[in-house]
């Protein structure tokens, strides 16, 4: 099969299907050469690898992951993607092409499946509808992760990497820092993708911390603390956490901001991974 990187043959193969773009999916696909192969050079493909590929669509990048890779697994939604990629992936026998929503699909089922459970890398031009669950879904069911390297929307790419204090701060970025060391790789402008999107984008590479840089007792009510406090971001971290589900009162956390020494009408905004680890340990009861 023709490599669909090349405008002329993506746009064969949407003819040839009578293919129409579903915009609740996300749907824009690759039409550049040079940035298929950035990423997978970025992605660090090597043939040892097991790739999860989210979103395959025609399977433009699909087919450079299965030039690279070991083996592909491409979990695709749209039910009539499924008849094309049997065609433009047939010369290729190191994949599997699943049609199911991603977030619905226990990855780490499918590592243990097809790479006995060791760490695999993800792989994707994100359907950006639904970059953060996807992401941070990854990370908190603890698939068996190298690294993620993913198209998104640029806006999100600086969310994954600022600090406290800036406006694009939030959970994302908490998650995506715990987890993982974030790092550009490029930058894709609208007109890479048919049909463009009304964004700019960006390739982001996460690589999966060995060793989380902070210690905390339960994580999981770390980052629903987390959650909490940036629901409600413009309200005090007291009330904020007090309203936001988790069981604690006002009262617990003014107490638990005094002995960390901060002000008890600061904002979520204001703490770092640290200090939200530090205050999940003071007011975690189990
Ligand atoms: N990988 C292709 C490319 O680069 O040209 C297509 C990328 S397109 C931005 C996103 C793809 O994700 C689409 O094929 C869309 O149908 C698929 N998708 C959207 N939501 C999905 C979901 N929940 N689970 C799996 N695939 C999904």
């Amino acid at each position: 099969m023709a490599n669909l990187g090349i405008l002329s043959n993506t746009l064969k193969v949407l003819e040839k299907y009578n293919f129409n773009f579903q915009k609740k999916f996300g749907q824009n696909f690759l039409i550049d050469t040079h940035i298929l192969e950035g990423i997978i050079k970025g992605a660090g493909i090597t043939e040892d690898d097991c790739v999860l590929e989210i979103g395959p669509g025609i399977g433009t990048m699909t087919q450079y992951l299965c030039e690279a890779a070991r083996f592909v697994i491409a979990v695709e939604i749209d039910k009539n993607l499924i008849p094309i990629l049997s065609d433009t992936l047939s010369e290729y026998d190191n994949k599997i092409v699943l049609n199911e929503d991603v977030l619905k699909v226990n990855i780490n089922e499918l590592c243990d499946k097809y790479n006995e459970g060791r760490p695999i890398k993800v792989v994707a031009n994100l359907p950006y509808y639904i970059t953060t669950p996807i992401i941070m879904g990854l990370f908190e069911s603890h698939v068996p992760l190298e690294s993620i390297t993913v198209m998104v929307q640029k806006e999100v790419a600086e969310r994954m990497q600022v600090g406290p204090g800036t406006k694009d701060y939030g959970a994302l970025s908490l998650a995506v820092q715990f987890y993982s060391k974030p790092e550009v790789i490029m930058n894709v402008s609208a007109g890479c993708f048919i049909p463009r999107p009304n964004v700019d984008s960006a390739v982001i590479k996460l690589t999966a911390h060995t060793k989380n840089p902070v210690s905390v007792r339960n994580e999981a009510f770390m980052f629903n603390i987390i959650r909490a406090a940036f629901n409600q971001r413009r309200k005090t971290l007291a009330n904020a956490l007090a309203n936001g589900g988790i069981n604690v009162t006002r009262e617990d956390v003014y107490e638990a901001l005094s002995e960390m020494s901060l002000s008890a009408t600061v904002r979520g905004e204001a703490l770092t991974l640290e200090q939200f680890a530090r205050l999940s340990d003071l007011l975690c009861r189990s």
